[in-house]
């Protein structure tokens, strides 16, 4: 198998495994237990928690592990935006178009709780201006959400930027607006220090980079004002309820140090193969176009759009040949809907429903490009003829 859908899951680190197994096995002690067992657990959570802190340059106390980056997002859009309105701060929230559905669906959930929700549009590559969010900012706004990169185009957003221009708003109105990111895609090619990104909150989802399925990370700074989203139990400093997922907690550690390491290197070694790859389809493949932004993207990412092909269509063509990649986001897949992120950047609807997105990873070689290379203009060929597209609902 070529696999080129690193974006939406990512093969186990087997580092990660290794960290994982004694918590599976031996080592099965619940960390809320205050006997051996149960301290070992506690002991391994806290080993995990200064680790991810340390490679997010953040303190301890503000990692909370969670069961992924729906849950993350989830928490830091209700639990900010909950707390400042009780705190009578205000109820207006800002985000984007592009959002994964994990921060729209929020978002859209907050407008039924009686938020006032903007949701800010983006150029034809998939970028949202700092702009336009500083003139979208009220005296009642109190949380905006924006990616850090795009899942579907891989386009990176100008996040410090918008962090810079909600601080300066912020200081002249003596008025306090939280940031948060969704950075699910970001681990292992774009580096991570809270710092310098100057965010409040940021989520992300240990399969992305190399850790398990069901492990996440929320990241909180100090003094967020957050009401919590699992209600139970005192763990996770009182801010998620639930017993620790110890191997997960203990694998997403192993990895994320690891994804945060090397991160030039890799990313320039991947940036030629996604070069290489979106250069070929465009020289071989008539009526290729690619979709997002080519400059401020993630290395790994190529979104392309065929003419006359309905992407399920050459999907299924490029999975009878071995080669495994997406069309538009895996998380939508179930629907037929053209993807909202291509219709937000003004992509045509008929290029929209025929756009395929291949995410490479860190274990993509040279030879897996040139063989998909080979394959992909037969394939587009193929799925030309056995497509649906021109039937599909154009808006013309
Ligand atoms: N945000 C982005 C940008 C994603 O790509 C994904 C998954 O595809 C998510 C959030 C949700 O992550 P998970 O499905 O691991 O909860």
């Amino acid at each position: 198998m070529i696999y080129l859908d690193h974006a939406a899951t990512s093969p186990l680190r087997p580092e990660a495994l290794a960290a994982m197994e004694p918590f599976l096995r031996e080592r099965f002690g619940n960390p809320s237990g205050l006997y051996a067992v149960g301290r070992d657990a506690q002991a391994a959570v806290d080993d995990a928690r200064n680790r991810v802190a340390a490679a997010l340059g953040a303190r301890p106390a503000e990692i909370l592990f969670t069961s992924g980056g729906t849950e993350s997002i989830n928490s830091a859009l209700l639990g900010i935006a909950y707390a400042m309105r009780r705190a009578g701060a205000g109820n207006h929230v800002i985000t984007t178009a592009i959002e994964h559905h994990a921060g729209l669906h929020t978002a859209q959930y907050l407008e039924e709780l009686g938020f006032d929700v903007t949701y800010l549009g983006c150029d034809a590559h998939g970028r949202v201006r700092a702009e336009e969010f500083a003139a979208a900012l009220r005296p009642e706004t109190v949380l905006a959400s924006v990616m850090l990169a795009n899942n579907e185009v891989g386009t990176v957003q100008p996040i410090a930027e918008i962090a810079a221009a909600i601080r300066d708003y912020a200081q002249r109105r003596r008025h306090r607006v939280l940031l948060h990111s969704d950075a699910v895609q970001a681990p292992g090619w774009l580096p991570l220090r809270m710092d310098e990104l100057g965010v409040d909150a940021l989520s992300l989802s240990s399969h992305k980079f190399g850790g398990p399925k069901g492990s996440g990370i929320l990241y909180l700074r100090r003094a967020t004002p957050f009401r919590q989203l699992l209600h139970g139990g005192g763990q996770e400093m009182q801010k998620r309820a639930g017993t620790e997922n110890v191997a997960g907690i203990a694998g997403t550690a192993t990895a994320l140090e690891i994804a945060a390491n090397g991160i030039d290197a890799r990313a320039t070694r991947v940036r030629a193969l996604r070069e290489k790859l979106r250069d070929g389809i465009i020289a071989r493949v008539p009526g290729a176009t690619p979709n997002g932004c080519q400059e401020n993207c993630l290395p790994n990412n190529v979104n392309v759009s065929f003419e006359g092909v309905e992407s399920d269509v050459l999907v299924a063509g490029l999975d009878a040949q071995g080669i495994a990649c997406s069309s538009g986001s895996a998380c939508s897949n179930s629907t037929w809907e053209p993807s909202h992120v291509l219709m937000a950047m003004g992509v045509h609807i008929r290029q929209a429903v025929g756009s395929i997105r291949f995410s490479l990873g860190e274990s993509t070689t040279v030879e897996e490009i040139d063989a998909v290379l080979e394959i992909l203009p037969g394939e587009v060929a193929k799925a030309r003829e056995g497509s649906l597209a021109l039937s599909h609902p154009d808006g013309e």
